[in-house]
């Protein structure tokens, strides 16, 4: 009676994701497709602190979910004020590792869920599930070039004595294609700090997770999923079974009044022809940069949407911790009168834009991107070609890979002696994306990749058929409600 019961009971999964919006949005959008697709129930643990994210509240509205805060950490108890500079993983991890003080008693609440799905730094979670027998997977929110390097760097950091970035050729991932020393994520750059000790922590607790997603599919990335898969070096370590099931994008947005505005403009343009310009949900540019990108756009005469934010030059994440709360007045530091020299040829809207929707209008024809994992995916789906512009974590490595590999991004060059890409620079890129030949090359690149990007996780796709082959089994395990 109690068995016959029991088939008619959604499965429960709980699915943990980090702080920051590039975290969020990919997660929440696995835990929608186990829903709607995959028959499962899903309860969205969302780490919260006494500052929320404005941005991050208007995600958290998904009728298909069971939103669960963890009680809200108080961000200047964890990260002393007398320590300066407290750099944005270290940041992070600080806030996650209080947070989850809550967990055991949370899932104990919820019933002990079939499975806990983290992603890259929440693995404390890992500790959990061991006590409570719940399976932990892990969903890696970044490329799979980027999660062969983490699974390779234990090795690496036991056969190197040096700096990474001080080693003579570029670093050889097993089977993938190397990494130049100049590309490394910020948090593998200096050893002896904080940041590098957060990120080793959790990446060398990969392999504990019974399986790894990847925000990835084979048409993008078929060199670092063969090798992830097939080589020995990771057939060795041992590497969980991964389970490639992107590119799982945001699907729609919830707009907002000046959303809005910004789609009726776009109405009004030609096809392909605005340049979309936002850094992720941390980018920010100094001052000065910030002021020879907009004499670039002018100078370039291209129609443009920009999400401005305000400028510093304390980190190129400046606003990861409070992008949609900061103020913002534009006017106070853009060039004098450039809002009103660009009026009708560009759009400027402070700090946040409706990406996805933007993306996905035809008049949009190019995207000027720090190459966040989530921003290069929505990017190629729309099949809109990117000017790549690189500013924290692991955006170098994906720049790189965008440019060299797979052929969808130009990457605008700083002057020797200079730290800072100039206006003519700017202005040469933008026109070449928008207008010129090797714009129509990337273009046509990124069209075809289009292509192939909503076939994967598409009912009967590679990525739709990796996730519903773990939900199978997470519907037969017999390990909890
Ligand atoms: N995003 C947005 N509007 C903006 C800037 C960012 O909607 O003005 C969204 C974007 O669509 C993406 C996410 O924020 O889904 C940023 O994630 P990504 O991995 O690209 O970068 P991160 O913020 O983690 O650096």
């Amino acid at each position: 009676m109690v068995a016959a019961n029991k088939t008619h009971i959604k499965p429960h999964v709980a699915v943990l994701p980090s702080v920051g919006m590039g975290h969020l949005i990919p997660l929440l959008e696995l835990a929608k497709r186990l829903v709607v697709e995959h028959g499962m129930r899903v309860s969205l643990l969302v780490i919260t602190t006494n500052a929320p994210l404005a941005a991050q509240e208007q995600l958290l509205c998904s009728p298909d979910l069971h939103i669960v805060k963890l009680p809200p950490v108080d961000v200047d108890k964890v990260i002393s004020s007398d320590i300066d500079n407290v750099l944005v993983l270290t940041r992070l991890c600080l806030i996650t590792e209080e947070s989850l003080r809550s967990l055991k008693s949370v899932l104990v609440a919820l019933g002990k869920p079939r499975a806990l799905v983290t992603d890259l730094f929440t693995t404390q979670a890992f500790d959990v599930c061991n006590e409570l027998s719940i399976p932990a997977y892990l969903f890696s929110t970044t490329s799979a070039a980027f999660s062969a390097f983490a699974l390779f760097l234990p090795k690496l950091d036991s056969d190197v004595e040096c700096e990474f970035i001080d080693l003579p050729e570029p670093i050889q991932v097993p089977g993938c294609i190397p990494v130049r020393t100049e590309d490394l994520l910020d948090q593998v750059r200096n050893r002896k700090i904080d940041e590098y000790k957060w990120f080793f922590f959790h990446i060398s607790r990969l392999p504990l997770a019974s399986g790894v997603f990847l925000n990835s599919w084979e048409d993008l990335e078929p060199v670092s999923l063969k090798a992830i898969k097939e080589n020995p070096f990771f057939r060795q370590i041992p590497t969980p079974p991964v389970h490639p099931v992107g590119p799982l994008i945001k699907q729609e947005e919830t707009l907002s009044t000046s959303d809005v505005e910004c789609l009726e403009w776009l109405d009004k343009q030609p096809p392909d022809s605005v340049l979309f310009v936002t850094l992720g949900s941390g980018g920010t540019l100094s001052l000065e940069q910030q002021t020879e990108l907009a004499w670039g756009l002018e100078l370039s005469q291209q129609r443009f949407i920009w999400a401005v934010r305000k400028p510093t030059d304390a980190t190129g994440a400046g606003s990861f911790f409070d992008v949609g709360s900061e103020e913002n007045d534009p006017k106070a530091y853009l060039p004098e009168g450039f809002l009103s020299r660009t009026q009708g040829v560009g759009l400027v809207v402070p700090s946040w834009a409706s990406q996805v929707a933007i993306l996905g209008h035809p008049s949009t024809g190019g995207f000027l991107s720090h190459c966040g994992w989530n921003s290069s995916l929505e990017s190629i789906a729309h099949g809109v070609p990117m000017i790549a512009w690189p500013l924290y974590a692991e955006q170098r490595m994906n720049a790189a890979m965008l440019v060299e590999d797979v052929g969808v991004a130009v990457k605008p060059k700083v002057e020797p002696g200079r730290t800072i890409v100039g206006r003519q620079e700017v202005d040469r890129m933008v026109r070449m994306v928008m207008d010129g030949e090797e714009g129509k090359t990337i273009r046509k690149r990124v069209k075809e990749l289009k292509e192939s990007a909503p076939k994967a996780p598409d009912i009967s796709g590679s990525s739709y058929d990796s996730l519903s082959s773990v939900a199978k089994q997470w519907k037969t395990d017999d390990l909890g409600p």
